[in-house]
């Protein structure tokens, strides 16, 4: 039996990052991640493989990877937009590679500059890549599609897009999908109901997990109604840290410290060390003064004693 019932899987030093206003120097990146993997994180996604020009926070990404790479029992996952990212990401050692897609062609051009099936041919290089290397070396592949549950461009996405998108994918030989709702537009409903779909349509092996913002309040309901649909991995980034540059105010990713609050106070290990987990705001403090953060749990602090109430039950 896994120690865990919930993967929680850190996107701040990636998702989070990318977004502030400011550059968190490396050492604070890196004590960010050892702080993290310390409190029980087992899967971090520590950069993304872009160009430093288009994200100058990102600069340091190999640097970061390799760093992480020396923590034992850390899964260190990254992102990569396209064939020579994942290049520079398996050269840093990177055991993880998320490749966004966008299910809308207009989201996918804004943010990659290619259409679905383009990046579906570019995600079946990256897995050529990978399938060059001898076998325990490999990283796992995931496609991360994005505007899965409403586009800010194109509005509703039609779900037999998301199915054809997510086969074409599993063709191309990624290893996992996940969905992400990067535009904050998803509901506990079409949470639910999508999940389901995608489940049900390439197998549960091989669907990863959810990506859900807090955009528009929704996110931990999101993240229940992901539960119920069977997801057992959800991202989230410490203090909520993220955002959208065209929604000023507008908080970021669901906050780790409120998502294993509530998965712990519902009885599923998350493995956490949730007084470990809220210290680490302080290192992002430092890093970036300017930036809000956010978190329930923070502002209300742990009842004594740490978790208020026993845990008595787990899901499947
Ligand atoms: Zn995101």
């Amino acid at each position: 039996m896994s120690e865990f019932d919930i993967l929680v899987s850190e996107v701040g030093p990636r998702d989070g990052l990318q977004m502030a206003g400011a550059i968190m120097p490396t050492h604070l990146k890196k004590r960010w991640i050892e702080l993290a993997a310390a409190a029980g994180l087992k899967e971090i996604e520590v950069c993304s493989f872009v160009p430093p020009k288009v994200v100058p926070a990102m600069a340091d990404a190999e640097e970061v990877t390799r760093f992480a790479r020396t923590i034992p029992g850390l899964t260190v996952a990254v992102l990569a937009p396209n064939a020579r990212g994942a290049e520079n990401a398996i050269k840093a050692g990177a055991q993880k590679i998320t490749v966004p897609i966008s299910v809308s062609v207009s989201h996918n051009r804004a943010n990659v500059n290619r259409t679905p099936q383009e990046s579906v041919a570019e995600i079946a290089r990256i897995c050529a890549l990978r399938d060059a290397l001898p076998e325990d070396e490999r990283p796992i592949i995931e496609g991360g599609l994005s505007t899965v549950f409403g586009c800010t461009i194109e509005g509703e996405v039609p779900l037999r897009d998301v199915l054809m998108l997510c086969n074409a994918l599993v063709e191309a030989g990624v290893d996992e999908v996940g969905l992400a709702d990067t535009t904050g537009m998803a509901n506990p409903e079409s949470i639910r109901r999508i999940f389901k779909a995608v489940r049900a349509e390439i197998g549960e092996d091989r669907l990863a997990g959810a990506h859900l913002h807090n955009t528009r309040g929704l996110g931990l309901a999101n993240a229940l109604a992901a539960l119920d649909a069977g997801v057992t991995t959800l991202d989230s980034s410490l203090a909520g840290l993220g955002g959208c540059p065209f929604a000023p105010g507008a908080s970021g990713n669901i906050v780790t410290e409120d998502l294993v609050y509530m998965l712990e106070e519902m009885g599923l290990r998350t493995g956490i060390d949730l007084e470990k987990l809220l210290a680490i705001r302080d290192v992002l403090h430092e890093g970036l003064p300017d930036e809000p953060l956010y978190g329930f749990l923070a502002e209300v602090g742990l009842r004594k004693g740490g978790r208020p109430i026993e845990k008595v039950a787990s899901i499947q």
